[in-house]
């Protein structure tokens, strides 16, 4: 072995050694609410493929019917000669579905995030983050070199801080203020005090920039996302989100003003230095958000919240702790990372696919089993799962 391959071999050994090993399991199916792992049927309550879309046929055909007539890649960034229809058909369609001026496409969220908040600020500005936020924020918020400073966890006051310490800082008129926070927040299922947080952001003459990555799809009247819900999405500048959860296709998004996408298009690196996503991936993505605003999408989102409210009772049943969720992500904190692994694999023992959560994702010593519920699940699967858990 080559002194390269010793030395990764010792890094892996250390991360073996604490417990915190991670491996790839093969999936040999459609990932669906049943997967196939191993050569064994395995029900999934890992999947962000909340409304089931992923393996809808419309999104199928979609993808299928875009290859046919633009062919399977895009040949260049969007810039140099890749910004093929698909593309604009989506980003219309994104912009009509959240009631804004325009939207922007990119290959992925996380490519969203590095690319968006690296066009904004610059190191004479200000970023504020939720102290949960995904890791692609935190990237893209250290990779800006703007000024980084964090708020715990939901915690009004200590943002209003935050602000305030910012406007007191020096020359506002030139130094910008970014607040970025989730509305659900991915690893525990709780919700964002949206509104006061936009009260908040106008008082101090901050922005904001909302992750609607475990929201679109799932609230609001139209099921637009929090924001909707809240009543504040004209008051959010930049509104991010993925298309590869609920919208069940693959990629990322930005809407807002018509100002703010021509600025991405011109400063976003992730988009320009970047070949543009495959034709398929926005004609699947633009037929999820056609899904999502139809009768068949309000009855997909019913269901969803149908089987949170089966599983919370249940648990409720088995003597579990009430889990904070107030969303399809379900929490079930274990605390030792040990633990939580070998509930897991016992878990899949049963035939049933929960993934154990642990250290960095979240903190030490609240590893947890992340359950995701999706409109693919039927009330016999939940209670499979609630009944496996009650022997725990
Ligand atoms: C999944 C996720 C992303 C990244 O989106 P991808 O399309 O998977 O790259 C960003 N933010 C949050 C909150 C997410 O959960």
């Amino acid at each position: 072995m080559t002194d390269f391959d010793e030395q990764l071999q010792a890094d892996l050994g250390a991360i073996r050694e604490a417990g915190l090993l991670r491996e790839l399991r093969r999936v040999d199916s459609e990932p669906g609410a049943r997967v196939a792992i191993g050569g064994r049927e395995l029900l999934n309550f890992s999947s962000n493929d909340y409304l089931g879309l992923a393996n809808h046929p419309a999104l199928k055909a979609a993808a299928i019917a875009a290859i046919g007539r633009f062919g399977a890649g895009s040949g260049a960034s969007r810039l140099i000669c890749g910004s093929l229809a698909p593309h604009h058909e989506l980003e219309e369609a994104l912009a009509a579905f959240k009631g804004t001026e325009a939207a922007l496409g990119f290959s992925t969220g996380y490519a969203t995030a590095l690319g968006t908040i690296g066009a904004l600020l610059g190191k004479e500005d200000v970023i504020v983050l939720d102290k949960l936020v995904h890791a692609s924020i935190v990237d893209a918020a250290r990779l800006c070199g703007a000024k980084l400073r964090v708020f715990a966890h939901n915690d009004l006051d200590d943002l209003e801080s935050i602000l305030r310490w910012a406007r007191e800082r020096g020359d506002s008129r030139k130094s910008r203020v970014l607040v970025v926070t989730e509305s659900v927040f991915s690893m525990d299922g709780d919700l964002a005090p949206l509104r006061e947080i936009v009260e908040l952001k106008e008082q101090f003459g901050a922005w904001l920039m909302l992750d609607e990555a475990h929201a679109t799809g799932l609230f609001g009247a139209n099921r637009r996302g929090l924001a909707e819900h809240c009543g504040v999405a004209g008051r959010v500048e930049v509104q991010m989100g993925t298309l590869g959860k609920a919208v069940g296709a693959g990629g990322g998004y930005v809407c807002g003003s018509r100002a703010l996408i021509d600025l991405l298009v011109n400063r976003a690196r992730s988009f320009i230095f970047s070949t543009a996503p495959v034709p398929a991936q926005s004609a699947a993505a633009q037929a999820g958000i056609g899904l999502i605003q139809s009768d068949e999408g309000r009855a997909r989102c019913e269901l969803v919240w149908h089987r949170v409210e089966q599983l919370k009772d249940e648990l409720a049943k088995a003597d579990w702790p009430a889990p904070a969720a107030r969303s399809a992500i379900v929490p079930l904190i274990v605390g030792e990372e040990d633990k939580a692994v070998a509930l897991a694999s016992a878990l899949r023992e049963r035939g049933l696919f929960v993934p154990a959560i642990r250290y960095p994702t979240v903190a030490r010593g609240a590893a947890r089993l992340r359950v995701t519920l999706t409109a693919g699940h039927c009330a016999g699967d939940v209670s499979r799962l609630a009944a496996a858990l009650a022997t725990r």
